[in-house]
């Protein structure tokens, strides 16, 4: 019997290790930290029994994601909980963009530029299983849906500022630079549509949806369809280097290109030790979860029912604001992500406290405090937000890197989207997952689809992995 060891258990290890468990190899997970899931963990935090996510919560990409599809997480416990309004995007004015499931209703709320809207992103959505198929897979292969992936290249190539021309309404138009601002880049340069493009058209086909009972429950989910194939996690064990673990035919690492550079040392060839410390990562999250008591009073009547609230105000201060985080300068008014999670999972909140999870985009290992910004662009939208706030747990950039090594400097997307590590992470090659050391294969969000609780990094990295065995 073959074996594996996969060093973190983040949804790109556990996915990693489900496949080749699966596949009838002796798998074991190694995860430094004392709980399992990475990027996709949860737990109370401020007040008895209130559920936060500590990292990602909304899952269009997981939901799409083929390979989780093909586990049936379902059957160990996994549902998938959709909020009556995805996305909402609040303004000074007291109006806001709106996305939906629906891509109907959201065309009709969006009034004049609902038409556009369609004509941008129905033909995707209408072909989302084998559009994400081929966009899931690293750049350099023969697609299997070579038209469905040019039609969505062509938007994807664009800068997020000369897609935004294709509306009109300043709601929209900020809806827009809200969803592309995912990408936590320079909005005006080459390729910044195409995070955007995804998740709106992953939301459109499969909802921005939320785990019931937190985001935990996908790693838990996992976790049981590795061990019913045999396979074993150990926590609390972090490998600093190869030189530690026992011998193994296949090396999964679920870790940055840097940590990755780190543990294989000497071992791994010159030219990929030098690409991967040449790797660079991106501006940083700075996260503050709250606990509030009866909901925040956004002034937009859609926020009230919306999982996800983007908080930047125009697009052109969206695009200002995440120029400046780029160039290393905190604004004043970041830009901020919310998610109500509890509107569609009610399990997390206690009585009328609820959860609130929030950060913001700053700069690289950023070194201040972002708390009162984030309060302060909330009270923005939500006059009275203030006096419902019953505590708060922060997470600085600093924290962040320490709660997870893999966010370096607090970027929570494994690496800058600039154009080079948007369409070849971590660096050039047919096949992006291999360390060149035969048998060992970085599988982390920092090789290709890239960031998201999708698990199709560890997915394609494990089927690299099962097909060199078996040559
Ligand atoms: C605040 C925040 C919000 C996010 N929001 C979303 C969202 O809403 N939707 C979404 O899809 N994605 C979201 N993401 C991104 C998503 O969480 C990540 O892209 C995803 O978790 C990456 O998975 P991964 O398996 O590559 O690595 P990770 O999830 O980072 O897991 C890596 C694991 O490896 C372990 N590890 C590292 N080094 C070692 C070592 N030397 N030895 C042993 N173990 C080690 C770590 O402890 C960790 O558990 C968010 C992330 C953050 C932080």
């Amino acid at each position: 019997m073959s074996s594996a060891i996969v060093v973190g258990s983040g949804p790109n290890g556990l996915a990693a290790a489900a496949r080749l468990a699966r596949a009838g190899l002796d798998v074991t997970v190694l995860e430094a930290s004392d709980t399992i899931g990475g990027g996709t963990r949860s737990s109370e935090m401020i007040v008895p029994g209130l559920v936060h996510d500590h990292c990602s919560a909304v899952h269009p990409l997981a939901a799409g994601s083929p390979f989780l599809a093909g586990l049936n997480l379902e059957s160990d416990g996994l549902t998938w909980l959709q909020p009556r309004v995805d996305c909402a995007h609040p303004l000074d004015d007291g109006s806001a963009g709106v996305i939906y499931r629906s891509i109907e209703l959201t065309a009709e709320g969006l009034e004049s530029d609902g038409r556009r809207w369609r004509r941008v992103f129905e033909p995707m959505t209408l072909r989302f299983d084998a559009l994400f198929a081929d966009a899931s897979q690293p750049i350099l292969r023969v697609p299997r849906h070579p038209v469905t992936l040019a039609r969505f290249g062509a938007g994807a190539m664009l800068p997020a500022t000369t897609l935004a021309r294709a509306w009109r309404t300043k709601e929209a138009k900020a809806l827009w630079a809200g969803v592309a601002a995912h990408a936590m880049s320079r909005l005006d340069r080459p390729m910044t549509s195409a995070v955007g493009l995804m998740m709106i058209v992953a939301g459109h086909a499969k909802g921005w949806v939320v785990a019931e009972g937190g985001s935990g429950a996908i790693a838990t989910a996992l976790a049981a369809d590795i061990e019913r194939h045999g396979g074993r996690i150990e926590t609390g064990v972090r490998v600093n280097s190869v030189d530690d673990l026992p011998p193994s035919d296949v090396l999964m690492l679920d870790v940055s290109p840097s940590i990755a550079a780190d543990i294989l040392g000497d071992r791994l060839p010159d030219r990929l030790a030098r690409s991967y410390r040449r790797f660079r990562h991106g501006p940083g999250a700075f996260k503050v979860d709250f606990a509030i008591e009866d909901g925040v009073p956004w002034t937009a009547p859609t926020a009230r029912q919306a999982g996800t609230v983007h908080l930047g105000g125009s697009l052109e201060e969206v695009v200002a604001n995440e120029e400046a985080v780029h160039r290393g300068a905190m604004p004043e008014r970041p830009f901020v992500l919310v998610g109500q999670q509890y509107l569609a999972d009610p399990t997390r909140s206690v009585g009328n406290i609820h959860p609130l999870w929030t950060y913001a985009h700053v700069p690289h290992a950023y070194t201040g405090d972002a708390t009162e910004t984030i309060t302060a662009q909330i009270e923005r939208f939500a006059p009275g937000f203030r006096e419902r706030i019953i505590g708060t747990a922060v997470r600085s950039t600093t924290e962040m890197s320490t709660y997870n090594p893999n966010y370096v400097g607090g970027d929570i997307i494994g690496g800058a989207s600039t154009l080079t590590q948007l369409l070849f992470r971590p660096r050039f090659a047919i096949d992006p997952y291999f360390t060149g050391i035969p048998g060992t294969y970085l599988c982390s969000a920092s090789t290709p689809p890239g960031a998201g609780a999708h698990g199709m990094c560890g997915a394609n990295a494990a089927a690299r992995a099962l097909a060199r065995l078996s040559a």
